[in-house]
């Protein structure tokens, strides 16, 4: 084995076209990282140049040569960054670069941000002469000083120690949450200009990510701050302003400037986006996003489940993973939504469409830690996977809270009352369907009759397939009478 600091070639390629690869269990040498594993990616800027070693890569823990195939270790990747133009604010912006840079890396796949990185190598790559993570260090520099040239320092130190990753980790976590608290008490209102992030559309081309002060970045790694760092040293890059233009509506949050960007960026594939709508034209989900929501029709609620999270079935059924591909892909999905962790903090997170008072689901390590952006009233509301198992579950436990999705929900915002509640929509049902057209169905059944809003129907052609989404279904069948085709 040389000495990798020292070989100039990389036995590996490195090129953008890499960007994206997946590396599958089967081609896997080692995961860093990752659900199983403690992991962190970390940017610092060093204001006094001479406190860096510029190009030195030092590696904690044991190497690549030293780990066993197919296992899974611990992962910290902290950089120490010197250049005139830096500032602290571009440390968050420079850190998200690095799973653009390092996705270059043939056979090394990079995902997630901050303390959910996960690092993939694939064994072609260690076949082919990879012995070290110090060289993936030494390209890693590389590239960030030929992409961003205003870096003049850096230096690399990569932990694979997993105490050590665990205590550096607690530090680093302390520093994601100063860089969050620092653009809480900034809104959408009082500035002239969001900024737009291109990094994702490498592999979801038509996500149109708007980062506000009230919407951080919905991968968490980019608040409004950091991105208008980034746009000042770079106008031109991936984190251009936006202007935001006239208002169309402020309790959706619907901006002219926003919605010229979403036509721009999507390549026209939208052309409206409601910064602060679940239902509505929400914003668009890439694959990075930290918390994935989703609609509950029955209960006429939201749920929220965060990537890494324990529980292996939301109420819906299905894990984060399984909901995180209707979410992601740069589309717009209305009954889903990708978000930051911070956005739970932000007073007009979801207020479209009801805000918190909408919220009947969390998964419980997420509702314990965004405890403090819930509203008092509400935080005994939120079921968790402690509480219910399944919607049958869920209903009984919203009617015994008396949430708001029951009786109705009113927006706070402009005191709207925005949704029926179940108890409306039995009395609706009850007025449209009489007893005398529902027969046996109407008498002494336990259950009561729930209202059928029809919320979504499309019919493209006489031909064409109609969808329909039933809210608060309750069908009930007499006969059903099967004939061939052609058959009187
Ligand atoms: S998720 Fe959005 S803000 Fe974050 S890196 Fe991707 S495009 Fe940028």
């Amino acid at each position: 084995m040389g000495d990798p600091e020292a070989d100039e070639k990389y036995p590996f390629d490195i090129s953008p076209m890499y960007e994206g690869e997946r590396i599958r269990k089967t081609d896997l040498y080692v995961e860093l990282g990752g659900q199983n594993k403690p992991g962190f990616e970390l940017v610092l800027f060093e204001p006094d140049p001479d406190k860096i070693n510029d190009g030195a890569v030092s590696l904690i823990g044991p190497d690549l040569g030293e780990m066993l195939e197919g296992s899974a270790y611990a992962y910290a990747m902290i950089y120490k960054v010197y250049g005139e133009q830096i500032e602290e604010d571009l440390e968050a912006v420079i850190e998200r670069r690095n799973h653009e840079y390092q996705g270059y890396i043939q056979g090394y796949m990079h995902l997630n941000q901050r303390s959910e990185i996960w690092v993939r190598i694939s064994k072609e790559t260690v076949k082919k002469g990879l012995k070290s993570l110090k060289q993936i260090g030494k390209a890693t520099i590389m590239l960030f000083k030929a992409e961003l040239p205003f870096i003049e320092k850096m230096e690399v130190t990569y932990v694979t120690d997993e105490d050590e990753v665990v205590r550096r980790l607690e530090e680093a976590k302390k520093i994601y949450e100063a860089r969050d608290v620092k653009v809480r008490g900034l809104h959408d209102e009082d500035v002239d200009e969001f900024y737009q992030c291109t990094l994702c559309q490498s592999f979801a081309p038509t996500n149109v990510c708007v980062v506000t002060p009230d919407r951080t970045a919905l991968c968490g790694a980019m608040n409004w701050f950091d991105s208008r760092a980034a746009a000042r040293i770079d106008p031109e890059g991936p984190n251009a302003p936006i202007p935001k233009g006239e208002c169309i509506d402020p309790i959706g949050g619907e901006y002219t400037g926003v919605d010229d960007a979403a036509v721009r960026l999507s390549g026209g594939e939208y052309d409206s986006i409601k910064l602060h709508s679940f239902l509505e034209r929400p914003h668009t989900s890439c694959g990075c996003f930290e918390v994935a929501g989703f609609y509950i029709p029955e209960v006429d609620g939201i749920g929220w489940v965060h990537r890494g999270s324990k529980v292996s079935d939301t109420p819906i059924g299905l894990p984060f993973s399984s909901i995180a591909s209707s979410v992601g892909g740069g589309k717009q999905v209305e009954g889903f939504l990708g978000i930051g962790v911070q956005y739970f903090y932000s007073p007009k997170f979801i207020q479209y469409d009801g805000g918190w008072r909408r919220v009947v689901w969390m998964a419980s390590d997420l509702k314990e830690r965004v405890g403090a952006a819930i509203p008092e009233e509400m935080r005994g509301k939120i079921a968790t996977e402690k509480d219910v198992k399944n919607i049958e579950e869920l209903r009984e436990f919203l009617k015994k809270v008396d949430h708001p999705v029951v009786n109705g929900v009113t927006r706070d915002v402009d005191g709207a009352k925005i949704t029926g509640g179940w108890a409306e929509a039995a009395v609706e049902a009850a007025e449209v369907v009489s007893p005398a057209e529902m027969g046996d169905a109407a008498l002494g059944e336990a259950e009561p009759l729930t209202r059928v809003p029809i919320t979504q129907m499309m019919a493209s052609g006489v031909d064409a397939p109609v969808k329909l989404i039933l809210k608060d279904a309750d069908i009930r069948i007499g006969k059903i009478i099967v004939k061939r085709k052609g058959e009187k």
